[in-house]
């Protein structure tokens, strides 16, 4: 059968010679990987579509075993993430993210709009760092994790002061405070800023501008949940931490400025 499915490379990887095994996340039918040949050849027509974070429509022809990609037209090269060192750092960290959380051929929650709205907003310059901690907080129900944050884990109680508990992943008020001694007390920008980032698509959010220690401590809070429940360890994020470390291997540049928090 022969489909044309909208979708963003994930992942291309060479095979042989001149052939390439491609992983995309489809709009119409979630993640799958497709037998690219000749793909690895400069001169091939599927050489340029065939590259990580592409968007484009790809004709995949499926039956038994693995599909093949017959043809595909690129929608968006992606230009700004594949020329941008961040950018590209951040986005794949994305892709990798997604890809380690989900299966091939089963239709995804919604994630085709997610990675979309993600990488498209990267291309667009928006900061990657908040975009990256966007993906993060949701995909955490992707990976099995519920945290409650809309009241009390605990007691159920909307109003008071909260905090952040490990023990509870969520959030627990005051009056819960002696269930964990570890947790993490937050202010109610840091209270809204969680919600946001876990409950907001990420294409009405506008050009959200944070401040570094904002995003550092939104990081801690989620990687945490990471280390602790999921345990998945990702090579791009070993990349990530070390340019994060290294500031000055990034050339200082403009953002657009619009809200701060
Ligand atoms: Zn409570």
């Amino acid at each position: 059968m022969l489909n044309k499915w909208e979708g963003i490379v994930l992942r291309s990887i060479p095979y042989g010679e001149t052939h390439k095994i491609v992983t995309l996340f489809t709009k119409e039918a979630g993640k799958l990987t497709a037998m690219a040949r000749g793909a690895k050849k400069p001169a091939s027509r599927l050489a340029a579509i065939t590259q990580t974070f592409t968007h484009g429509s790809f004709l995949i022809r499926t039956g038994r075993g693995m599909g093949t990609l017959d043809q595909g037209e690129q929608i968006d090269s992606m230009r700004h993430i594949r020329e941008d060192l961040e950018a590209t750092a951040y986005a794949s960290y994305i892709v990798e993210l997604i890809d380690r959380l989900t299966e091939d051929n089963k239709q995804g929650h919604g994630l085709y709009g997610l990675l979309y709205d993600a990488l498209h907003a990267i291309n667009e310059q928006y900061d990657p760092e908040a975009i990256s901690l966007f993906v993060e907080w949701k995909m955490l129900p992707v990976a099995g994790i519920h945290p409650i944050l809309h009241q009390c884990a605990n007691c159920g109680a909307a109003e008071g002061e909260f905090a952040f508990s490990f023990k509870e992943i969520g959030f627990l008020c005051h009056r819960c405070f002696h269930m964990d001694r570890y947790l993490v007390r937050l202010s109610p920008t840091q209270l809204k800023l969680i919600r946001t980032f876990y409950t907001v698509p990420i294409s009405s959010i506008g050009n959200l501008t944070l401040k570094m220690t904002t995003k550092q401590f939104m990081k801690k809070i989620v990687r945490t949940i990471y280390d602790e429940q999921v345990g998945l360890r990702l090579k791009s994020r070993s990349f990530l931490d070390q340019l994060e470390s290294t500031p000055e291997l990034l050339p200082k540049k403009e953002k657009p400025v619009v809200e701060g928090d």
